[in-house]
């Protein structure tokens, strides 16, 4: 958004669907944006709808039919939103402020024409601004937009986040505010020994995000990343000052690793007997790219007699279509038998430190072994190392890992890498 030559500083507030979960909660979102304020800042608010709403309107959906066309999904989801910008404008001037709501169509958030996971593509700010000049604190629908030919579109579950960030590009700061006090080295409501973090890197955060760890939209780092706004991730409920997420510095390497992600949404399918010859891959998952199928981890065991199993992973949502695709193509190609497997989930240990520190992955490995958890798939980039296990021993996985690394609330010290 432009600055529109403003001399105030600018914030903007995402306040998350817990954070507006009733009545109480909005008035307390009311109470801290008018302080913001009244020290002095122009204010935006961004909120997402009212905990539990987006499930709801979903479900609705889904009980007419699963394959609702996803224009008019969006026309659903999108609703969520308006009641609570309405509500939080409404409990802002209850509290004796100003405040403006602010639709996406109306700010105009632009989006391509992706319905349920659209990317904005640009945001016309001039009504935030002329809000703003009249003493108005902005509330912004967060999730939704609008393509070029006027439809509603909705940016992906989270979406909110990536709202935020998008209208923050040149604001003087971004907090997110969330049901936690920031950042944890994983999720706090699985492992209760996870430590709040003051600094995350934005390519640790962009790597936690892309893992599971739903504390921000993958989009929203990414975009912060991009444009190198640093984001504060706040509760609603206290002043903790939050983490920040920001470039990368010296010291954070210090860190082997710094979060540990859990991600229980990936299936996994296997064939058997796959042809172990040239184009074969590349037909599989060159017809699984046809249907916007994406594809995570893929292992291939070497051949025997000319042929070898493949294993590989996707979304729990996209498994019946995925399957259904590998079982078409099997007939063509002469793969054997075709299993799948729901009770997954992928465990990914996470830092910058590990650039320069081998045999992390080793580690991670021989923790998972002396729980007696079987490895069914790895994966690793520079600074990441994730296995697939089954889903039942997720939370063991974790927290073991969590302790092994250093990271629990009561570990004296994380651990460092060798010097
Ligand atoms: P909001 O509705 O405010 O957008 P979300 O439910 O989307 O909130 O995200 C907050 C949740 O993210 C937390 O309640 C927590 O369970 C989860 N979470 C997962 N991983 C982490 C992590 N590493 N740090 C903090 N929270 C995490
Ligand atoms: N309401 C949407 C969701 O539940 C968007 C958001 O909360 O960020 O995913
Ligand atoms: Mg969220």
């Amino acid at each position: 958004m432009a600055s529109g030559g403003r001399k105030r500083k600018l914030i903007v507030q995402k306040y998350g669907g817990t954070s507006v979960g009733d009545i109480s909660r909005m008035q307390n979102v009311a109470r801290r944006a008018l302080a913001a304020q009244r020290a002095g800042n122009d204010v935006v608010l961004v909120v997402s709808a009212m905990s539990g709403e987006t499930n709801r309107l979903l479900k609705l959906i889904n009980d007419i039919t699963p394959g609702a066309s996803e224009r008019e999904q969006d026309v659903v989801l999108a609703t969520g939103e308006q009641v609570s910008v309405g509500l939080v404008a409404i409990a802002i001037q209850a509290a004796g402020g100003k405040a403006t709501s602010v639709l996406g169509h109306q700010c105009r958030i632009l989006t391509d024409s992706t319905h349920s996971k659209a990317r904005i593509q640009q945001i016309d700010g001039t009504r935030l601004i002329d809000a703003m000049k009249q003493g108005h604190i902005a509330v912004v629908a967060g999730f939704q937009g609008v393509d070029e030919h006027g439809n509603i579109t909705t940016l992906g579950r989270g979406g909110s986040d990536t709202t935020a960030v998008a209208a923050a590009l040149e604001a003087d700061a971004c907090e997110i505010y969330t049901d936690v006090d920031g950042v944890y080295t994983t999720d706090p409501n699985v492992a209760p020994a996870a430590r709040k973090l003051d600094r995350i890197s934005y390519e640790e955060m962009l790597e936690l995000a892309s893992l599971g760890a739903k504390v921000l939209q993958i989009r929203s780092v990414e975009f912060a990343m991009k444009y190198r706004v640093p984001l504060w991730v706040k509760s609603s409920f206290t002043d903790d000052p939050g983490t920040l997420v920001c470039e990368e510095d010296a010291s954070m390497e210090d860190l082997v690793v710094s979060g540990i992600a859990l991600d229980r949404n990936e299936a996994r399918i296997s064939i058997r007997n796959v042809p172990d010859q040239p184009g074969i891959a590349a037909q599989i998952f060159g017809a699984l790219d046809e249907k916007a199928i994406v594809v995570d981890l893929i292992v291939q065991n070497p051949p025997i007699d000319g042929k070898s199993d493949l294993t590989f992973t996707v979304g729990k949502t996209d498994l019946a279509k995925a399957t259904e695709v590998v079982k078409k193509l099997s007939k063509t190609i002469g793969s054997g038998e075709i299993s799948t497997d729901q009770d997954i989930a992928k465990v990914s240990i996470v830092g910058v430190g590990m650039r320069n520190h081998s045999g992390v992955a080793a580690r991670m490995f021989r923790t998972l072994s002396d729980e007696r958890i079987n490895i069914m798939a790895i994966s690793t980039s520079e600074i990441r190392v994730s296995c697939v296990i089954s889903s039942k021993y997720a939370e063991l996985a974790v927290r073991s890992l969590h302790t092994e690394f250093g990271l629990d609330a009561t570990a004296k010290k994380p651990a460092r890498k060798a010097k």
